[in-house]
């Protein structure tokens, strides 16, 4: 099969199967979603979701965190994992929205990178949810999937994943993409053991095809 047609068959198969996805992340603002993208990192979303409402009502806007401290901000997200450097973080990400960016969320990801506590997967992820550009977020599931069907070349890095991806998937499903992928790996395509026997990506998959 070419790489082409796998493309194709796998974009065809979630258009049909999953055709609505959104990231499971709950917020109001970009500023709320850069918080919950925040405390995702090695944290599950719906633990996430759990500690986010007191939070948001606590800090509705940039202006409100910026003069607030990392301790008070721990008190709020003790429950998820790394809470004292996710708390600094925070703080630091409030103080540069404000110091820097007119109390909003930038929309470029040089701007977004120079923020505290984001790097290159959560300005990505901000990129294609809070404001609908092109752009291939990689975490765990994203990179294992893709190489498991044999989207990418038995990839070596996220970056060369994200290339790779945004290289070959049209612009118009990228938004998209990321999220079926993610949402597959999280509940089928699964780290120890995918679950090939309920996946309907079966004769496009590299992985299947040599077991
Ligand atoms: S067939 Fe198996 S390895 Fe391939 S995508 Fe589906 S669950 Fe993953």
């Amino acid at each position: 099969m070419t790489k082409k047609d796998r493309y194709a068959g796998v974009i065809h198969w979630f258009e049909q199967n999953m055709p609505i996805v959104e990231t499971e992340l709950r917020y109001d603002s970009p500023f709320h979603l850069l918080i919950a993208v925040i405390l995702s990192a090695q944290c599950t979303d719906k633990r996430v979701n759990i500690v986010t409402p007191p939070l948001f009502q606590a800090y509705p806007t940039p202006e409100v965190m910026a003069v607030s401290t990392p301790d008070a901000v721990y008190e709020y997200i003790k429950s998820v994992s790394y809470p004292n450097n996710k708390a600094k973080n925070l703080v630091g990400m409030a103080r540069k929205l404000v110091d820097d960016f007119g109390g909003k969320v930038p929309g470029t990801l040089e701007e977004l990178e120079s923020i505290p506590g984001v790097g290159r997967k959560t300005a990505n992820v901000m990129l294609i949810v809070a404001f609908d550009k092109p752009a291939m977020p990689v975490d765990t599931h994203v990179f294992r999937v893709s190489n498991r069907i044999g989207l990418t070349d038995d990839s070596k890095s996220p970056q060369q994943t994200e290339k790779e991806l945004i290289k070959h998937i049209p612009a118009k499903y990228l938004s998209r993409a990321h999220h079926w992928l993610i949402l597959h790996g999280r509940y089928i395509c699964q780290a120890r053991k995918p679950k090939c026997e309920e996946c309907g990506l079966t004769p496009y998959c590299k992985y299947f095809a040599g077991n």
